[in-house]
């Protein structure tokens, strides 16, 4: 029972007391238990409506933007199964390390109820949280696919930037295309197609999505346009992509956005001057701080922006200061 028989890939954690121990209780090493509490997070989240799903993603978005999530990412990356080996297993149709009626299609189901949750929880605790564990993997893989269906734009903005390395990104990137993207797509396109509705004849757009969806980024392309003018047209690919980097939901979310967005204008609501939106991608907010010398209007979020960008509390476009 040498606590240094745990072998394989996973990290030896050093097991000499050193002299500064904490004596409070032990939490699971590894960090799989943060993974375990976001993947119970996640799955309750899908439970919210959407107004309070979209507060929760904003209070997510302000944690991970503090790099408090940074510890559950690195945890993450590890359990995921992205070694050459590993993922070789994968393509033969095995779950790396699992019993061989394990299938790939289980491993990133997506849908983990909480008492599957709570088995992989008794599991991971039986082998002492080593993240090299085949259920503490499949609760990785689940746990993934989650945050890139409710979370894209954080998963997106991390993978670009935040990963340790170019080949950690393109296994991700290599894993995300092969297992959690075709269910991504599917849905998506489901979802699109009841968003848009009825089809206008005198308008019709093209999404194309990345094969990697959604750690890329969707395009926006006119197939036809009648009476549309050449700088509407541009506003809005403008406005719908803005809509889809920024929004952490699905593709359908963002189209409704954009569509009220539209709506407004024919309402008469005038732009926010400095995002081109009425309303705001990632507040919802309407434009209602209004300059009192030219009478514009701005998001509260676009102003505060502006004025830390610039570092002076003038209009953006009068320039005169602003009270
Ligand atoms: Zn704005
Ligand atoms: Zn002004």
């Amino acid at each position: 029972t040498a606590p240094s028989e745990s072998g394989g890939g996973a990290p030896a954690v050093p097991t000499t007391a050193p002299t500064t121990a904490p004596t409070t209780a032990p939490t699971l090493p590894d960090g799989s238990s943060l993974l375990i509490a976001w993947a119970i997070a996640l799955e309750l989240r899908t439970k919210y409506e959407p107004a309070a799903r979209a507060k929760l993603a904003a209070h997510w978005k302000h944690v991970w933007l503090q790099g408090q999530l940074d510890l559950m990412l690195d945890s993450l990356l590890e359990a995921l199964p992205l070694s050459a080996e590993q993922m070789g297993a994968l393509e033969s149709g095995a779950v790396p390390g699992g019993s061989s009626s394990r299938r790939v299609t289980d491993l990133v189901s997506g849908a983990l109820s909480l008492g599957r949750v709570a088995a992989v929880c008794e599991d991971v605790l039986a082998q002492h949280g080593a993240l090299a564990s085949p259920s503490l993997m499949e609760l990785a893989a689940s746990l993934y696919l989650q945050l890139l269906r409710e979370l894209p734009a954080l998963v997106r903005d991390w993978w670009s930037h935040k990963l340790p390395s170019r080949g950690v990104g393109a296994s991700l990137a290599k894993f995300t295309e092969a297992y959690c993207s075709p269910k991504l797509l599917r849905d998506e396109i489901d979802g699109i197609v009841s968003a848009i509705g009825a089809t206008d004849e005198s308008f019709k757009m093209a999404l194309v999505l990345p094969s990697c969806h959604p750690l890329r980024a969707v395009e926006v392309q006119c197939l036809q346009r009648v009476g549309i003018s050449d700088a509407r047209w541009r506003k809005w690919q403008r406005q719908i992509s803005t809509m889809l980097l920024s929004q952490n939901g699905q593709i359908s979310d963002a189209l409704v956005l954009w569509k009220q967005n539209v709506d407004k204008v024919f309402e008469g609501v005038e732009e926010c001057p400095i995002c081109y939106m009425i309303i705001h991608a990632s507040t919802g907010h309407l434009p209602r701080l209004e300059c009192k010398t030219c009478h514009n209007k701005f998001h509260s979020a676009c102003l505060y922006k502006w004025f830390t960008g610039s570092q002076k509390s003038t209009c953006p476009l009068c320039q005169t200061t602003w009270s």
